[in-house]
C-alpha cells in the first residue's frame, strides 16, 4: 500500500507511472484542496480534477487541468453573455465539476462526492480530499492578499511574494481514510508537487503532519526543482518568497523534520551532502516526466525505493 500527497500537475504525472505499476487498491491519493474555488456556481476543485482525470487517462496533457479533446461552447457563449469566467473550463469538465456541485448541494461531503466521480470515472484507486473543510491558499503580495488564481491565473504570477497562509487550516479535521491510508501504508511519497502551495496545505493540517511525521522514515519525497527552477508554475518565485533558495536543498529545508529520503535529479548530486546533512537520507533518479515512459521508469524506481511490491503489468506500453 503506498499512500501519495499530491497537488496537479507534478505529482499526477508520476500517478500515471505508479498507476501502471501498482494495484488500485494498493494505491491511495491524498490531495490538495487549498486551490478550490467557486466558479459560475461551480465548485471547482482543480488538482482533485487532475489527479482523477490522470488516472482515468483523460487528462488533457497540455495543460494539466481538464479533460483532453474537450470543447469550450459553453465557456465562449457564457463571455459573448457577458459572464467572463476566472478559468477556463471545458464542456466536459463543466459536466464533472456540476455533478460535484450537485453532489455537495444534496449534503453530500467533498470525500463522498469525490469517491462517486470515481466510480463513474473507473478510477479505482482511492483518491481523496485533504479535508472536508475549507482550505484557501491566500498569498501574500506587495499589492495585496491574492488567492491562488488571481495570483497565478489573471496575475500571471508576477507579484512579489511576501507570504503565503492558508485560511481555515486551523479547523481542518483530515478527511475520512486520510489517517488510516498514511498509517496503513508501506511508504508514504510527497509527489513532485509544489512544495508551497499544493503539499504546503495538506502538510498544514495538523493532524496529517503528525501522522506524517510520525511515520517519517518511511516517508519518500520527489524534488519538484531541478538544478535552480521549477519544472512548470509558481514554485520558484513562492519558495523564494518564503525566503528558501529555489533549488533540491531548498526542498529539503521546507521538507526537514518530516521527509526521510527525498529524491533528486541525476544533475543535482551535488546537493545531496548538504541534504543530507539535515538527516535527509537522498536518492538520484532521472525526475524529468515529458512522457509515459519516463514516469513508468521513475514509478518504477520510486517504488523500489519505498520498498512497495509491484502488481500489475503496465497496459498498453512496452515499458515492462
Ligand atoms: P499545481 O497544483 O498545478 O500547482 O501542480 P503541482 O503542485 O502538482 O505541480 C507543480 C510542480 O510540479 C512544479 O513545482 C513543477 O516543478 C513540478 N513538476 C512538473 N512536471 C514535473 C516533472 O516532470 N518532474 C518533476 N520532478 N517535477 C515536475
Amino acid at each position: 500500500m503506498l499512500a501519495v500527497l499530491s497537488g496537479g500537475t507534478g505529482t499526477p504525472k508520476l500517478l500515471q507511472g505508479i498507476a501502471r505499476l501498482l494495484q488500485p487498491e494498493d494505491l491511495s491519493v491524498i490531495v490538495n484542496t487549498a486551490e478550490d474555488i467557486e466558479v459560475s456556481g461551480l465548485h471547482v476543485a482543480p488538482d482533485l480534477d487532475s489527479v482523477m482525470y490522470s488516472l482515468a487517462g483523460i487528462v488533457n496533457e497540455g495543460t494539466w487541468y481538464g479533460i483532453r479533446g474537450d470543447t469550450f461552447a459553453c465557456h465562449e457563449l457564457l463571455g459573448i453573455l457577458g459572464e467572463r469566467e476566472l478559468l477556463r473550463i471545458g464542456d466536459r469538465d463543466r459536466a464533472v465539476k456540476l455533478r460535484r456541485t450537485l453532489l455537495l448541494k444534496r449534503g453530500e461531503v467533498l470525500s463522498e462526492a469525490t469517491r462517486e466521480l470515481c466510480k463513474s470515472l473507473a478510477v479505482r484507486a482511492n483518491v481523496m480530499p485533504m479535508s472536508d473543510d475549507r482550505v484557501q491558499t491566500h498569498i501574500e503580495t506587495k499589492p495585496g492578499t491574492l488567492s491562488f488564481h488571481k495570483f497565478w491565473v489573471v496575475r500571471r504570477g508576477k507579484d512579489k511574494v511576501k507570504g503565503v497562509s492558508f485560511k481555515g487550516v486551523e479547523n481542518a479535521k483530515p478527511a475520512p481514510g486520510v489517517l488510516e491510508a498514511i498509517e496503513k501504508a508501506k511508504a508514504i511519497l510527497i509527489g513532485p508537487s509544489n512544495p508551497v502551495t499544493s503539499i504546503g496545505p495538506i502538510l498544514a493540517i495538523e493532524e496529517i503532519r503528525e501522522a506524517v511525521v510520525q511515520n517519517r522514515e518511511r516517508v519518500l519525497a520527489v524534488s519538484p526543482i531541478v538544478g535552480n527552477a521549477a519544472i512548470s508554475g509558481p514554485a520558484g518565485a513562492l519558495m523564494q518568497g518564503l525566503g528558501y533558495e529555489v533549488s533540491p536543498l531548498g526542498v529539503a529545508r521546507m521538507y526537514e523534520g518530516v521527509v526521510g529520503t527525498l529524491v533528486l535529479d541525476r544533475s543535482d548530486e551535488g546537493h545531496a551532502r548538504a541534504v543530507e546533512e539535515l538527516g535527509i537520507n537522498t536518492a538520484l533518479a532521472d525526475l524529468f516526466m515529458p512522457d509515459l515512459s519516463s514516469r513508468i521508469r521513475l514509478a518504477r524506481e520510486v517504488l523500489s525505493l519505498a520498498g512497495v511490491r509491484r502488481g500489475v503489468v503496465a497496459r498498453g506500453t512496452n515499458e515492462e
